[in-house]
C-alpha cells in the first residue's frame, strides 16, 4: 500500500495523532494549555507531510493519494494542491531567485524578526497569482485535476465547519466556548501549519547563495529535531534531489555536508531563531549575513523581474503526483 514502508509513521501521525490531539479539548477544555504545544508541532507536521506527499506520493494507489491529499488539506488549513504551482513548479525551479513567488528579499535584504515574521503575508500574497493561474489551467485542460482541487477545497470547508459545529454542540453553556474549543483543537494548528511552512522557507533560504552548488539552502541538522519533523531540516539535499523520499535525505546530506558553508548547517531551528532574532537585536555578530552571491545579483547582470513566473500550461496538465 505504501511506496516507502517508513511512512507508517506519517500515517500514525496523520490518522491518529492529528485527530486525537485535536479532539482532546472537545473532551476536556482544561487540557488546552497541554495540547497547545502539541497542536502547533502537529500543525508543522501537517505542512511537512503535504510538502512530502506532493513531491513523492505516499501510496502506490492513485485514489489513496488523492484521499490523503484531501485529508491533509484539513489539517494543513489550505488545499494541498497549492504546493504544486508555488513550490514544485516555481520555488524548486528558481530557488529564491527572481521569478520565485517566495523570494525572501522582496522588500528587505536584511534578516530581522520583523522581516521574518511578516514574510508570511508577503509570500502568501505573491503566491496567490500563480495558484489562480494553475486552477484556471486545470479547469480548462485537466478536468480530473480540477475535480481534485475542488474536492480539496470542499473537504477542508466541510470538515473544519463540521468540527466547529461539533464543538458548539458539545460546549454551549456560553456562546464563545464552542468556537474556543474548535480554535484550540483544530483552528490554531491549521493556521500554524501554513504560517510555519512559509516561515521555514524563509529561514532555509535567507542570505544563502542560490548560484552556488551546495550553499543555496540553510539546514537544521539535529538528529532528534529531524526525527520529529521527518527530516525536513536537510534542505540542501532536498533541493538537490527533490524527488528523493524524506527517509533518504540524511544519507545524501552526509555525502555533501563537507561542501556546505558551516553557517548553513545550524543544529536547530530554535537555536538559530534565538541567535538571529533575539541576540541579533543587540549585536550584529548574531545576525545572518549574505553568504556568497546574493539571489538578487545575477552573475550575468541585467534587470530583475520580481513578478512570479507563470506556470507552463503543459506542467499544469501533466502533473504526475496529482494525476
Ligand atoms: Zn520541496
Amino acid at each position: 500500500m505504501l511506496r516507502y514502508r517508513e511512512d507508517w509513521r506519517t500515517l500514525l501521525w496523520a490518522f491518529v495523532l492529528f485527530p486525537a490531539v485535536g479532539l482532546a479539548p472537545y473532551v476536556e477544555p482544561r487540557l488546552i494549555p497541554w495540547t497547545l504545544p502539541l497542536s502547533l508541532y502537529l500543525g508543522f507536521c501537517a505542512g511537512v507531510f503535504s510538502h512530502n506527499h506532493n513531491h513523492t506520493p505516499t501510496f502506490k494507489n492513485r485514489k489513496m493519494n488523492a484521499f490523503f491529499s484531501a485529508w491533509l488539506s484539513v489539517f494543513y488549513g489550505f488545499p494541498t494542491f497549492a504546493w504544486i504551482p508555488t513550490h514544485n513548479l516555481n520555488h524548486h525551479k528558481f530557488v529564491n531567485k527572481a521569478g520565485d513567488a517566495t523570494i525572501t528579499w522582496r522588500y528587505s535584504k536584511r534578516n530581522t524578526w520583523l522581516v521574518a515574521s511578516t514574510y508570511y503575508f508577503v509570500s502568501a500574497y505573491w503566491q496567490s497569482s500563480v495558484i489562480k493561474e494553475y486552477i484556471a489551467k486545470a479547469k480548462a485542460q485537466n478536468p480530473k485535476l480540477y475535480r481534485q482541487i475542488v474536492g480539496q477545497y470542499a473537504t477542508l470547508a466541510v470538515a473544519q465547519g463540521g468540527l466547529l459545529a461539533l464543538a458548539v454542540a458539545l460546549h454551549h453553556d456560553a456562546w464563545w466556548r464552542g468556537p474556543v474549543v474548535w480554535f484550540f483543537g483544530f483552528g490554531v494548528s491549521a493556521m500554524f501549519a501554513n504560517w510555519s511552512m512559509i516561515f521555514i522557507n524563509y529561514i532555509q533560504h535567507v542570505h544563502a547563495d542560490p548560484w552556488s552548488e551546495h550553499d543555496h539552502s540553510r539546514n537544521f541538522v539535529s538528529r532528534l529535531g529531524n526525527w520529529l519533523v521527518f527530516n525536513n531540516g536537510y534542505h540542501t539535499a532536498h533541493h538537490e534531489s527533490a524527488g528523493l523520499h524524506w527517509t533518504k535525505l540524511p544519507e545524501l546530506h552526509a555525502k555533501i555536508e563537507a561542501h556546505i558553508h558551516p553557517e548553513l548547517k545550524q543544529p536547530s531551528i530554535f537555536g538559530y531563531c534565538f541567535r538571529a532574532y533575539v541576540l541579533g537585536i543587540f549585536s550584529d555578530r548574531y545576525r545572518t549575513h549574505q553568504i556568497g552571491r546574493a539571489a538578487y545579483e545575477p552573475p550575468q547582470g541585467g534587470d530583475l523581474d520580481l513578478q512570479t513566473a507563470s506556470v507552463a500550461a503543459e506542467e499544469a496538465g501533466v502533473n504526475a503526483s496529482m494525476a
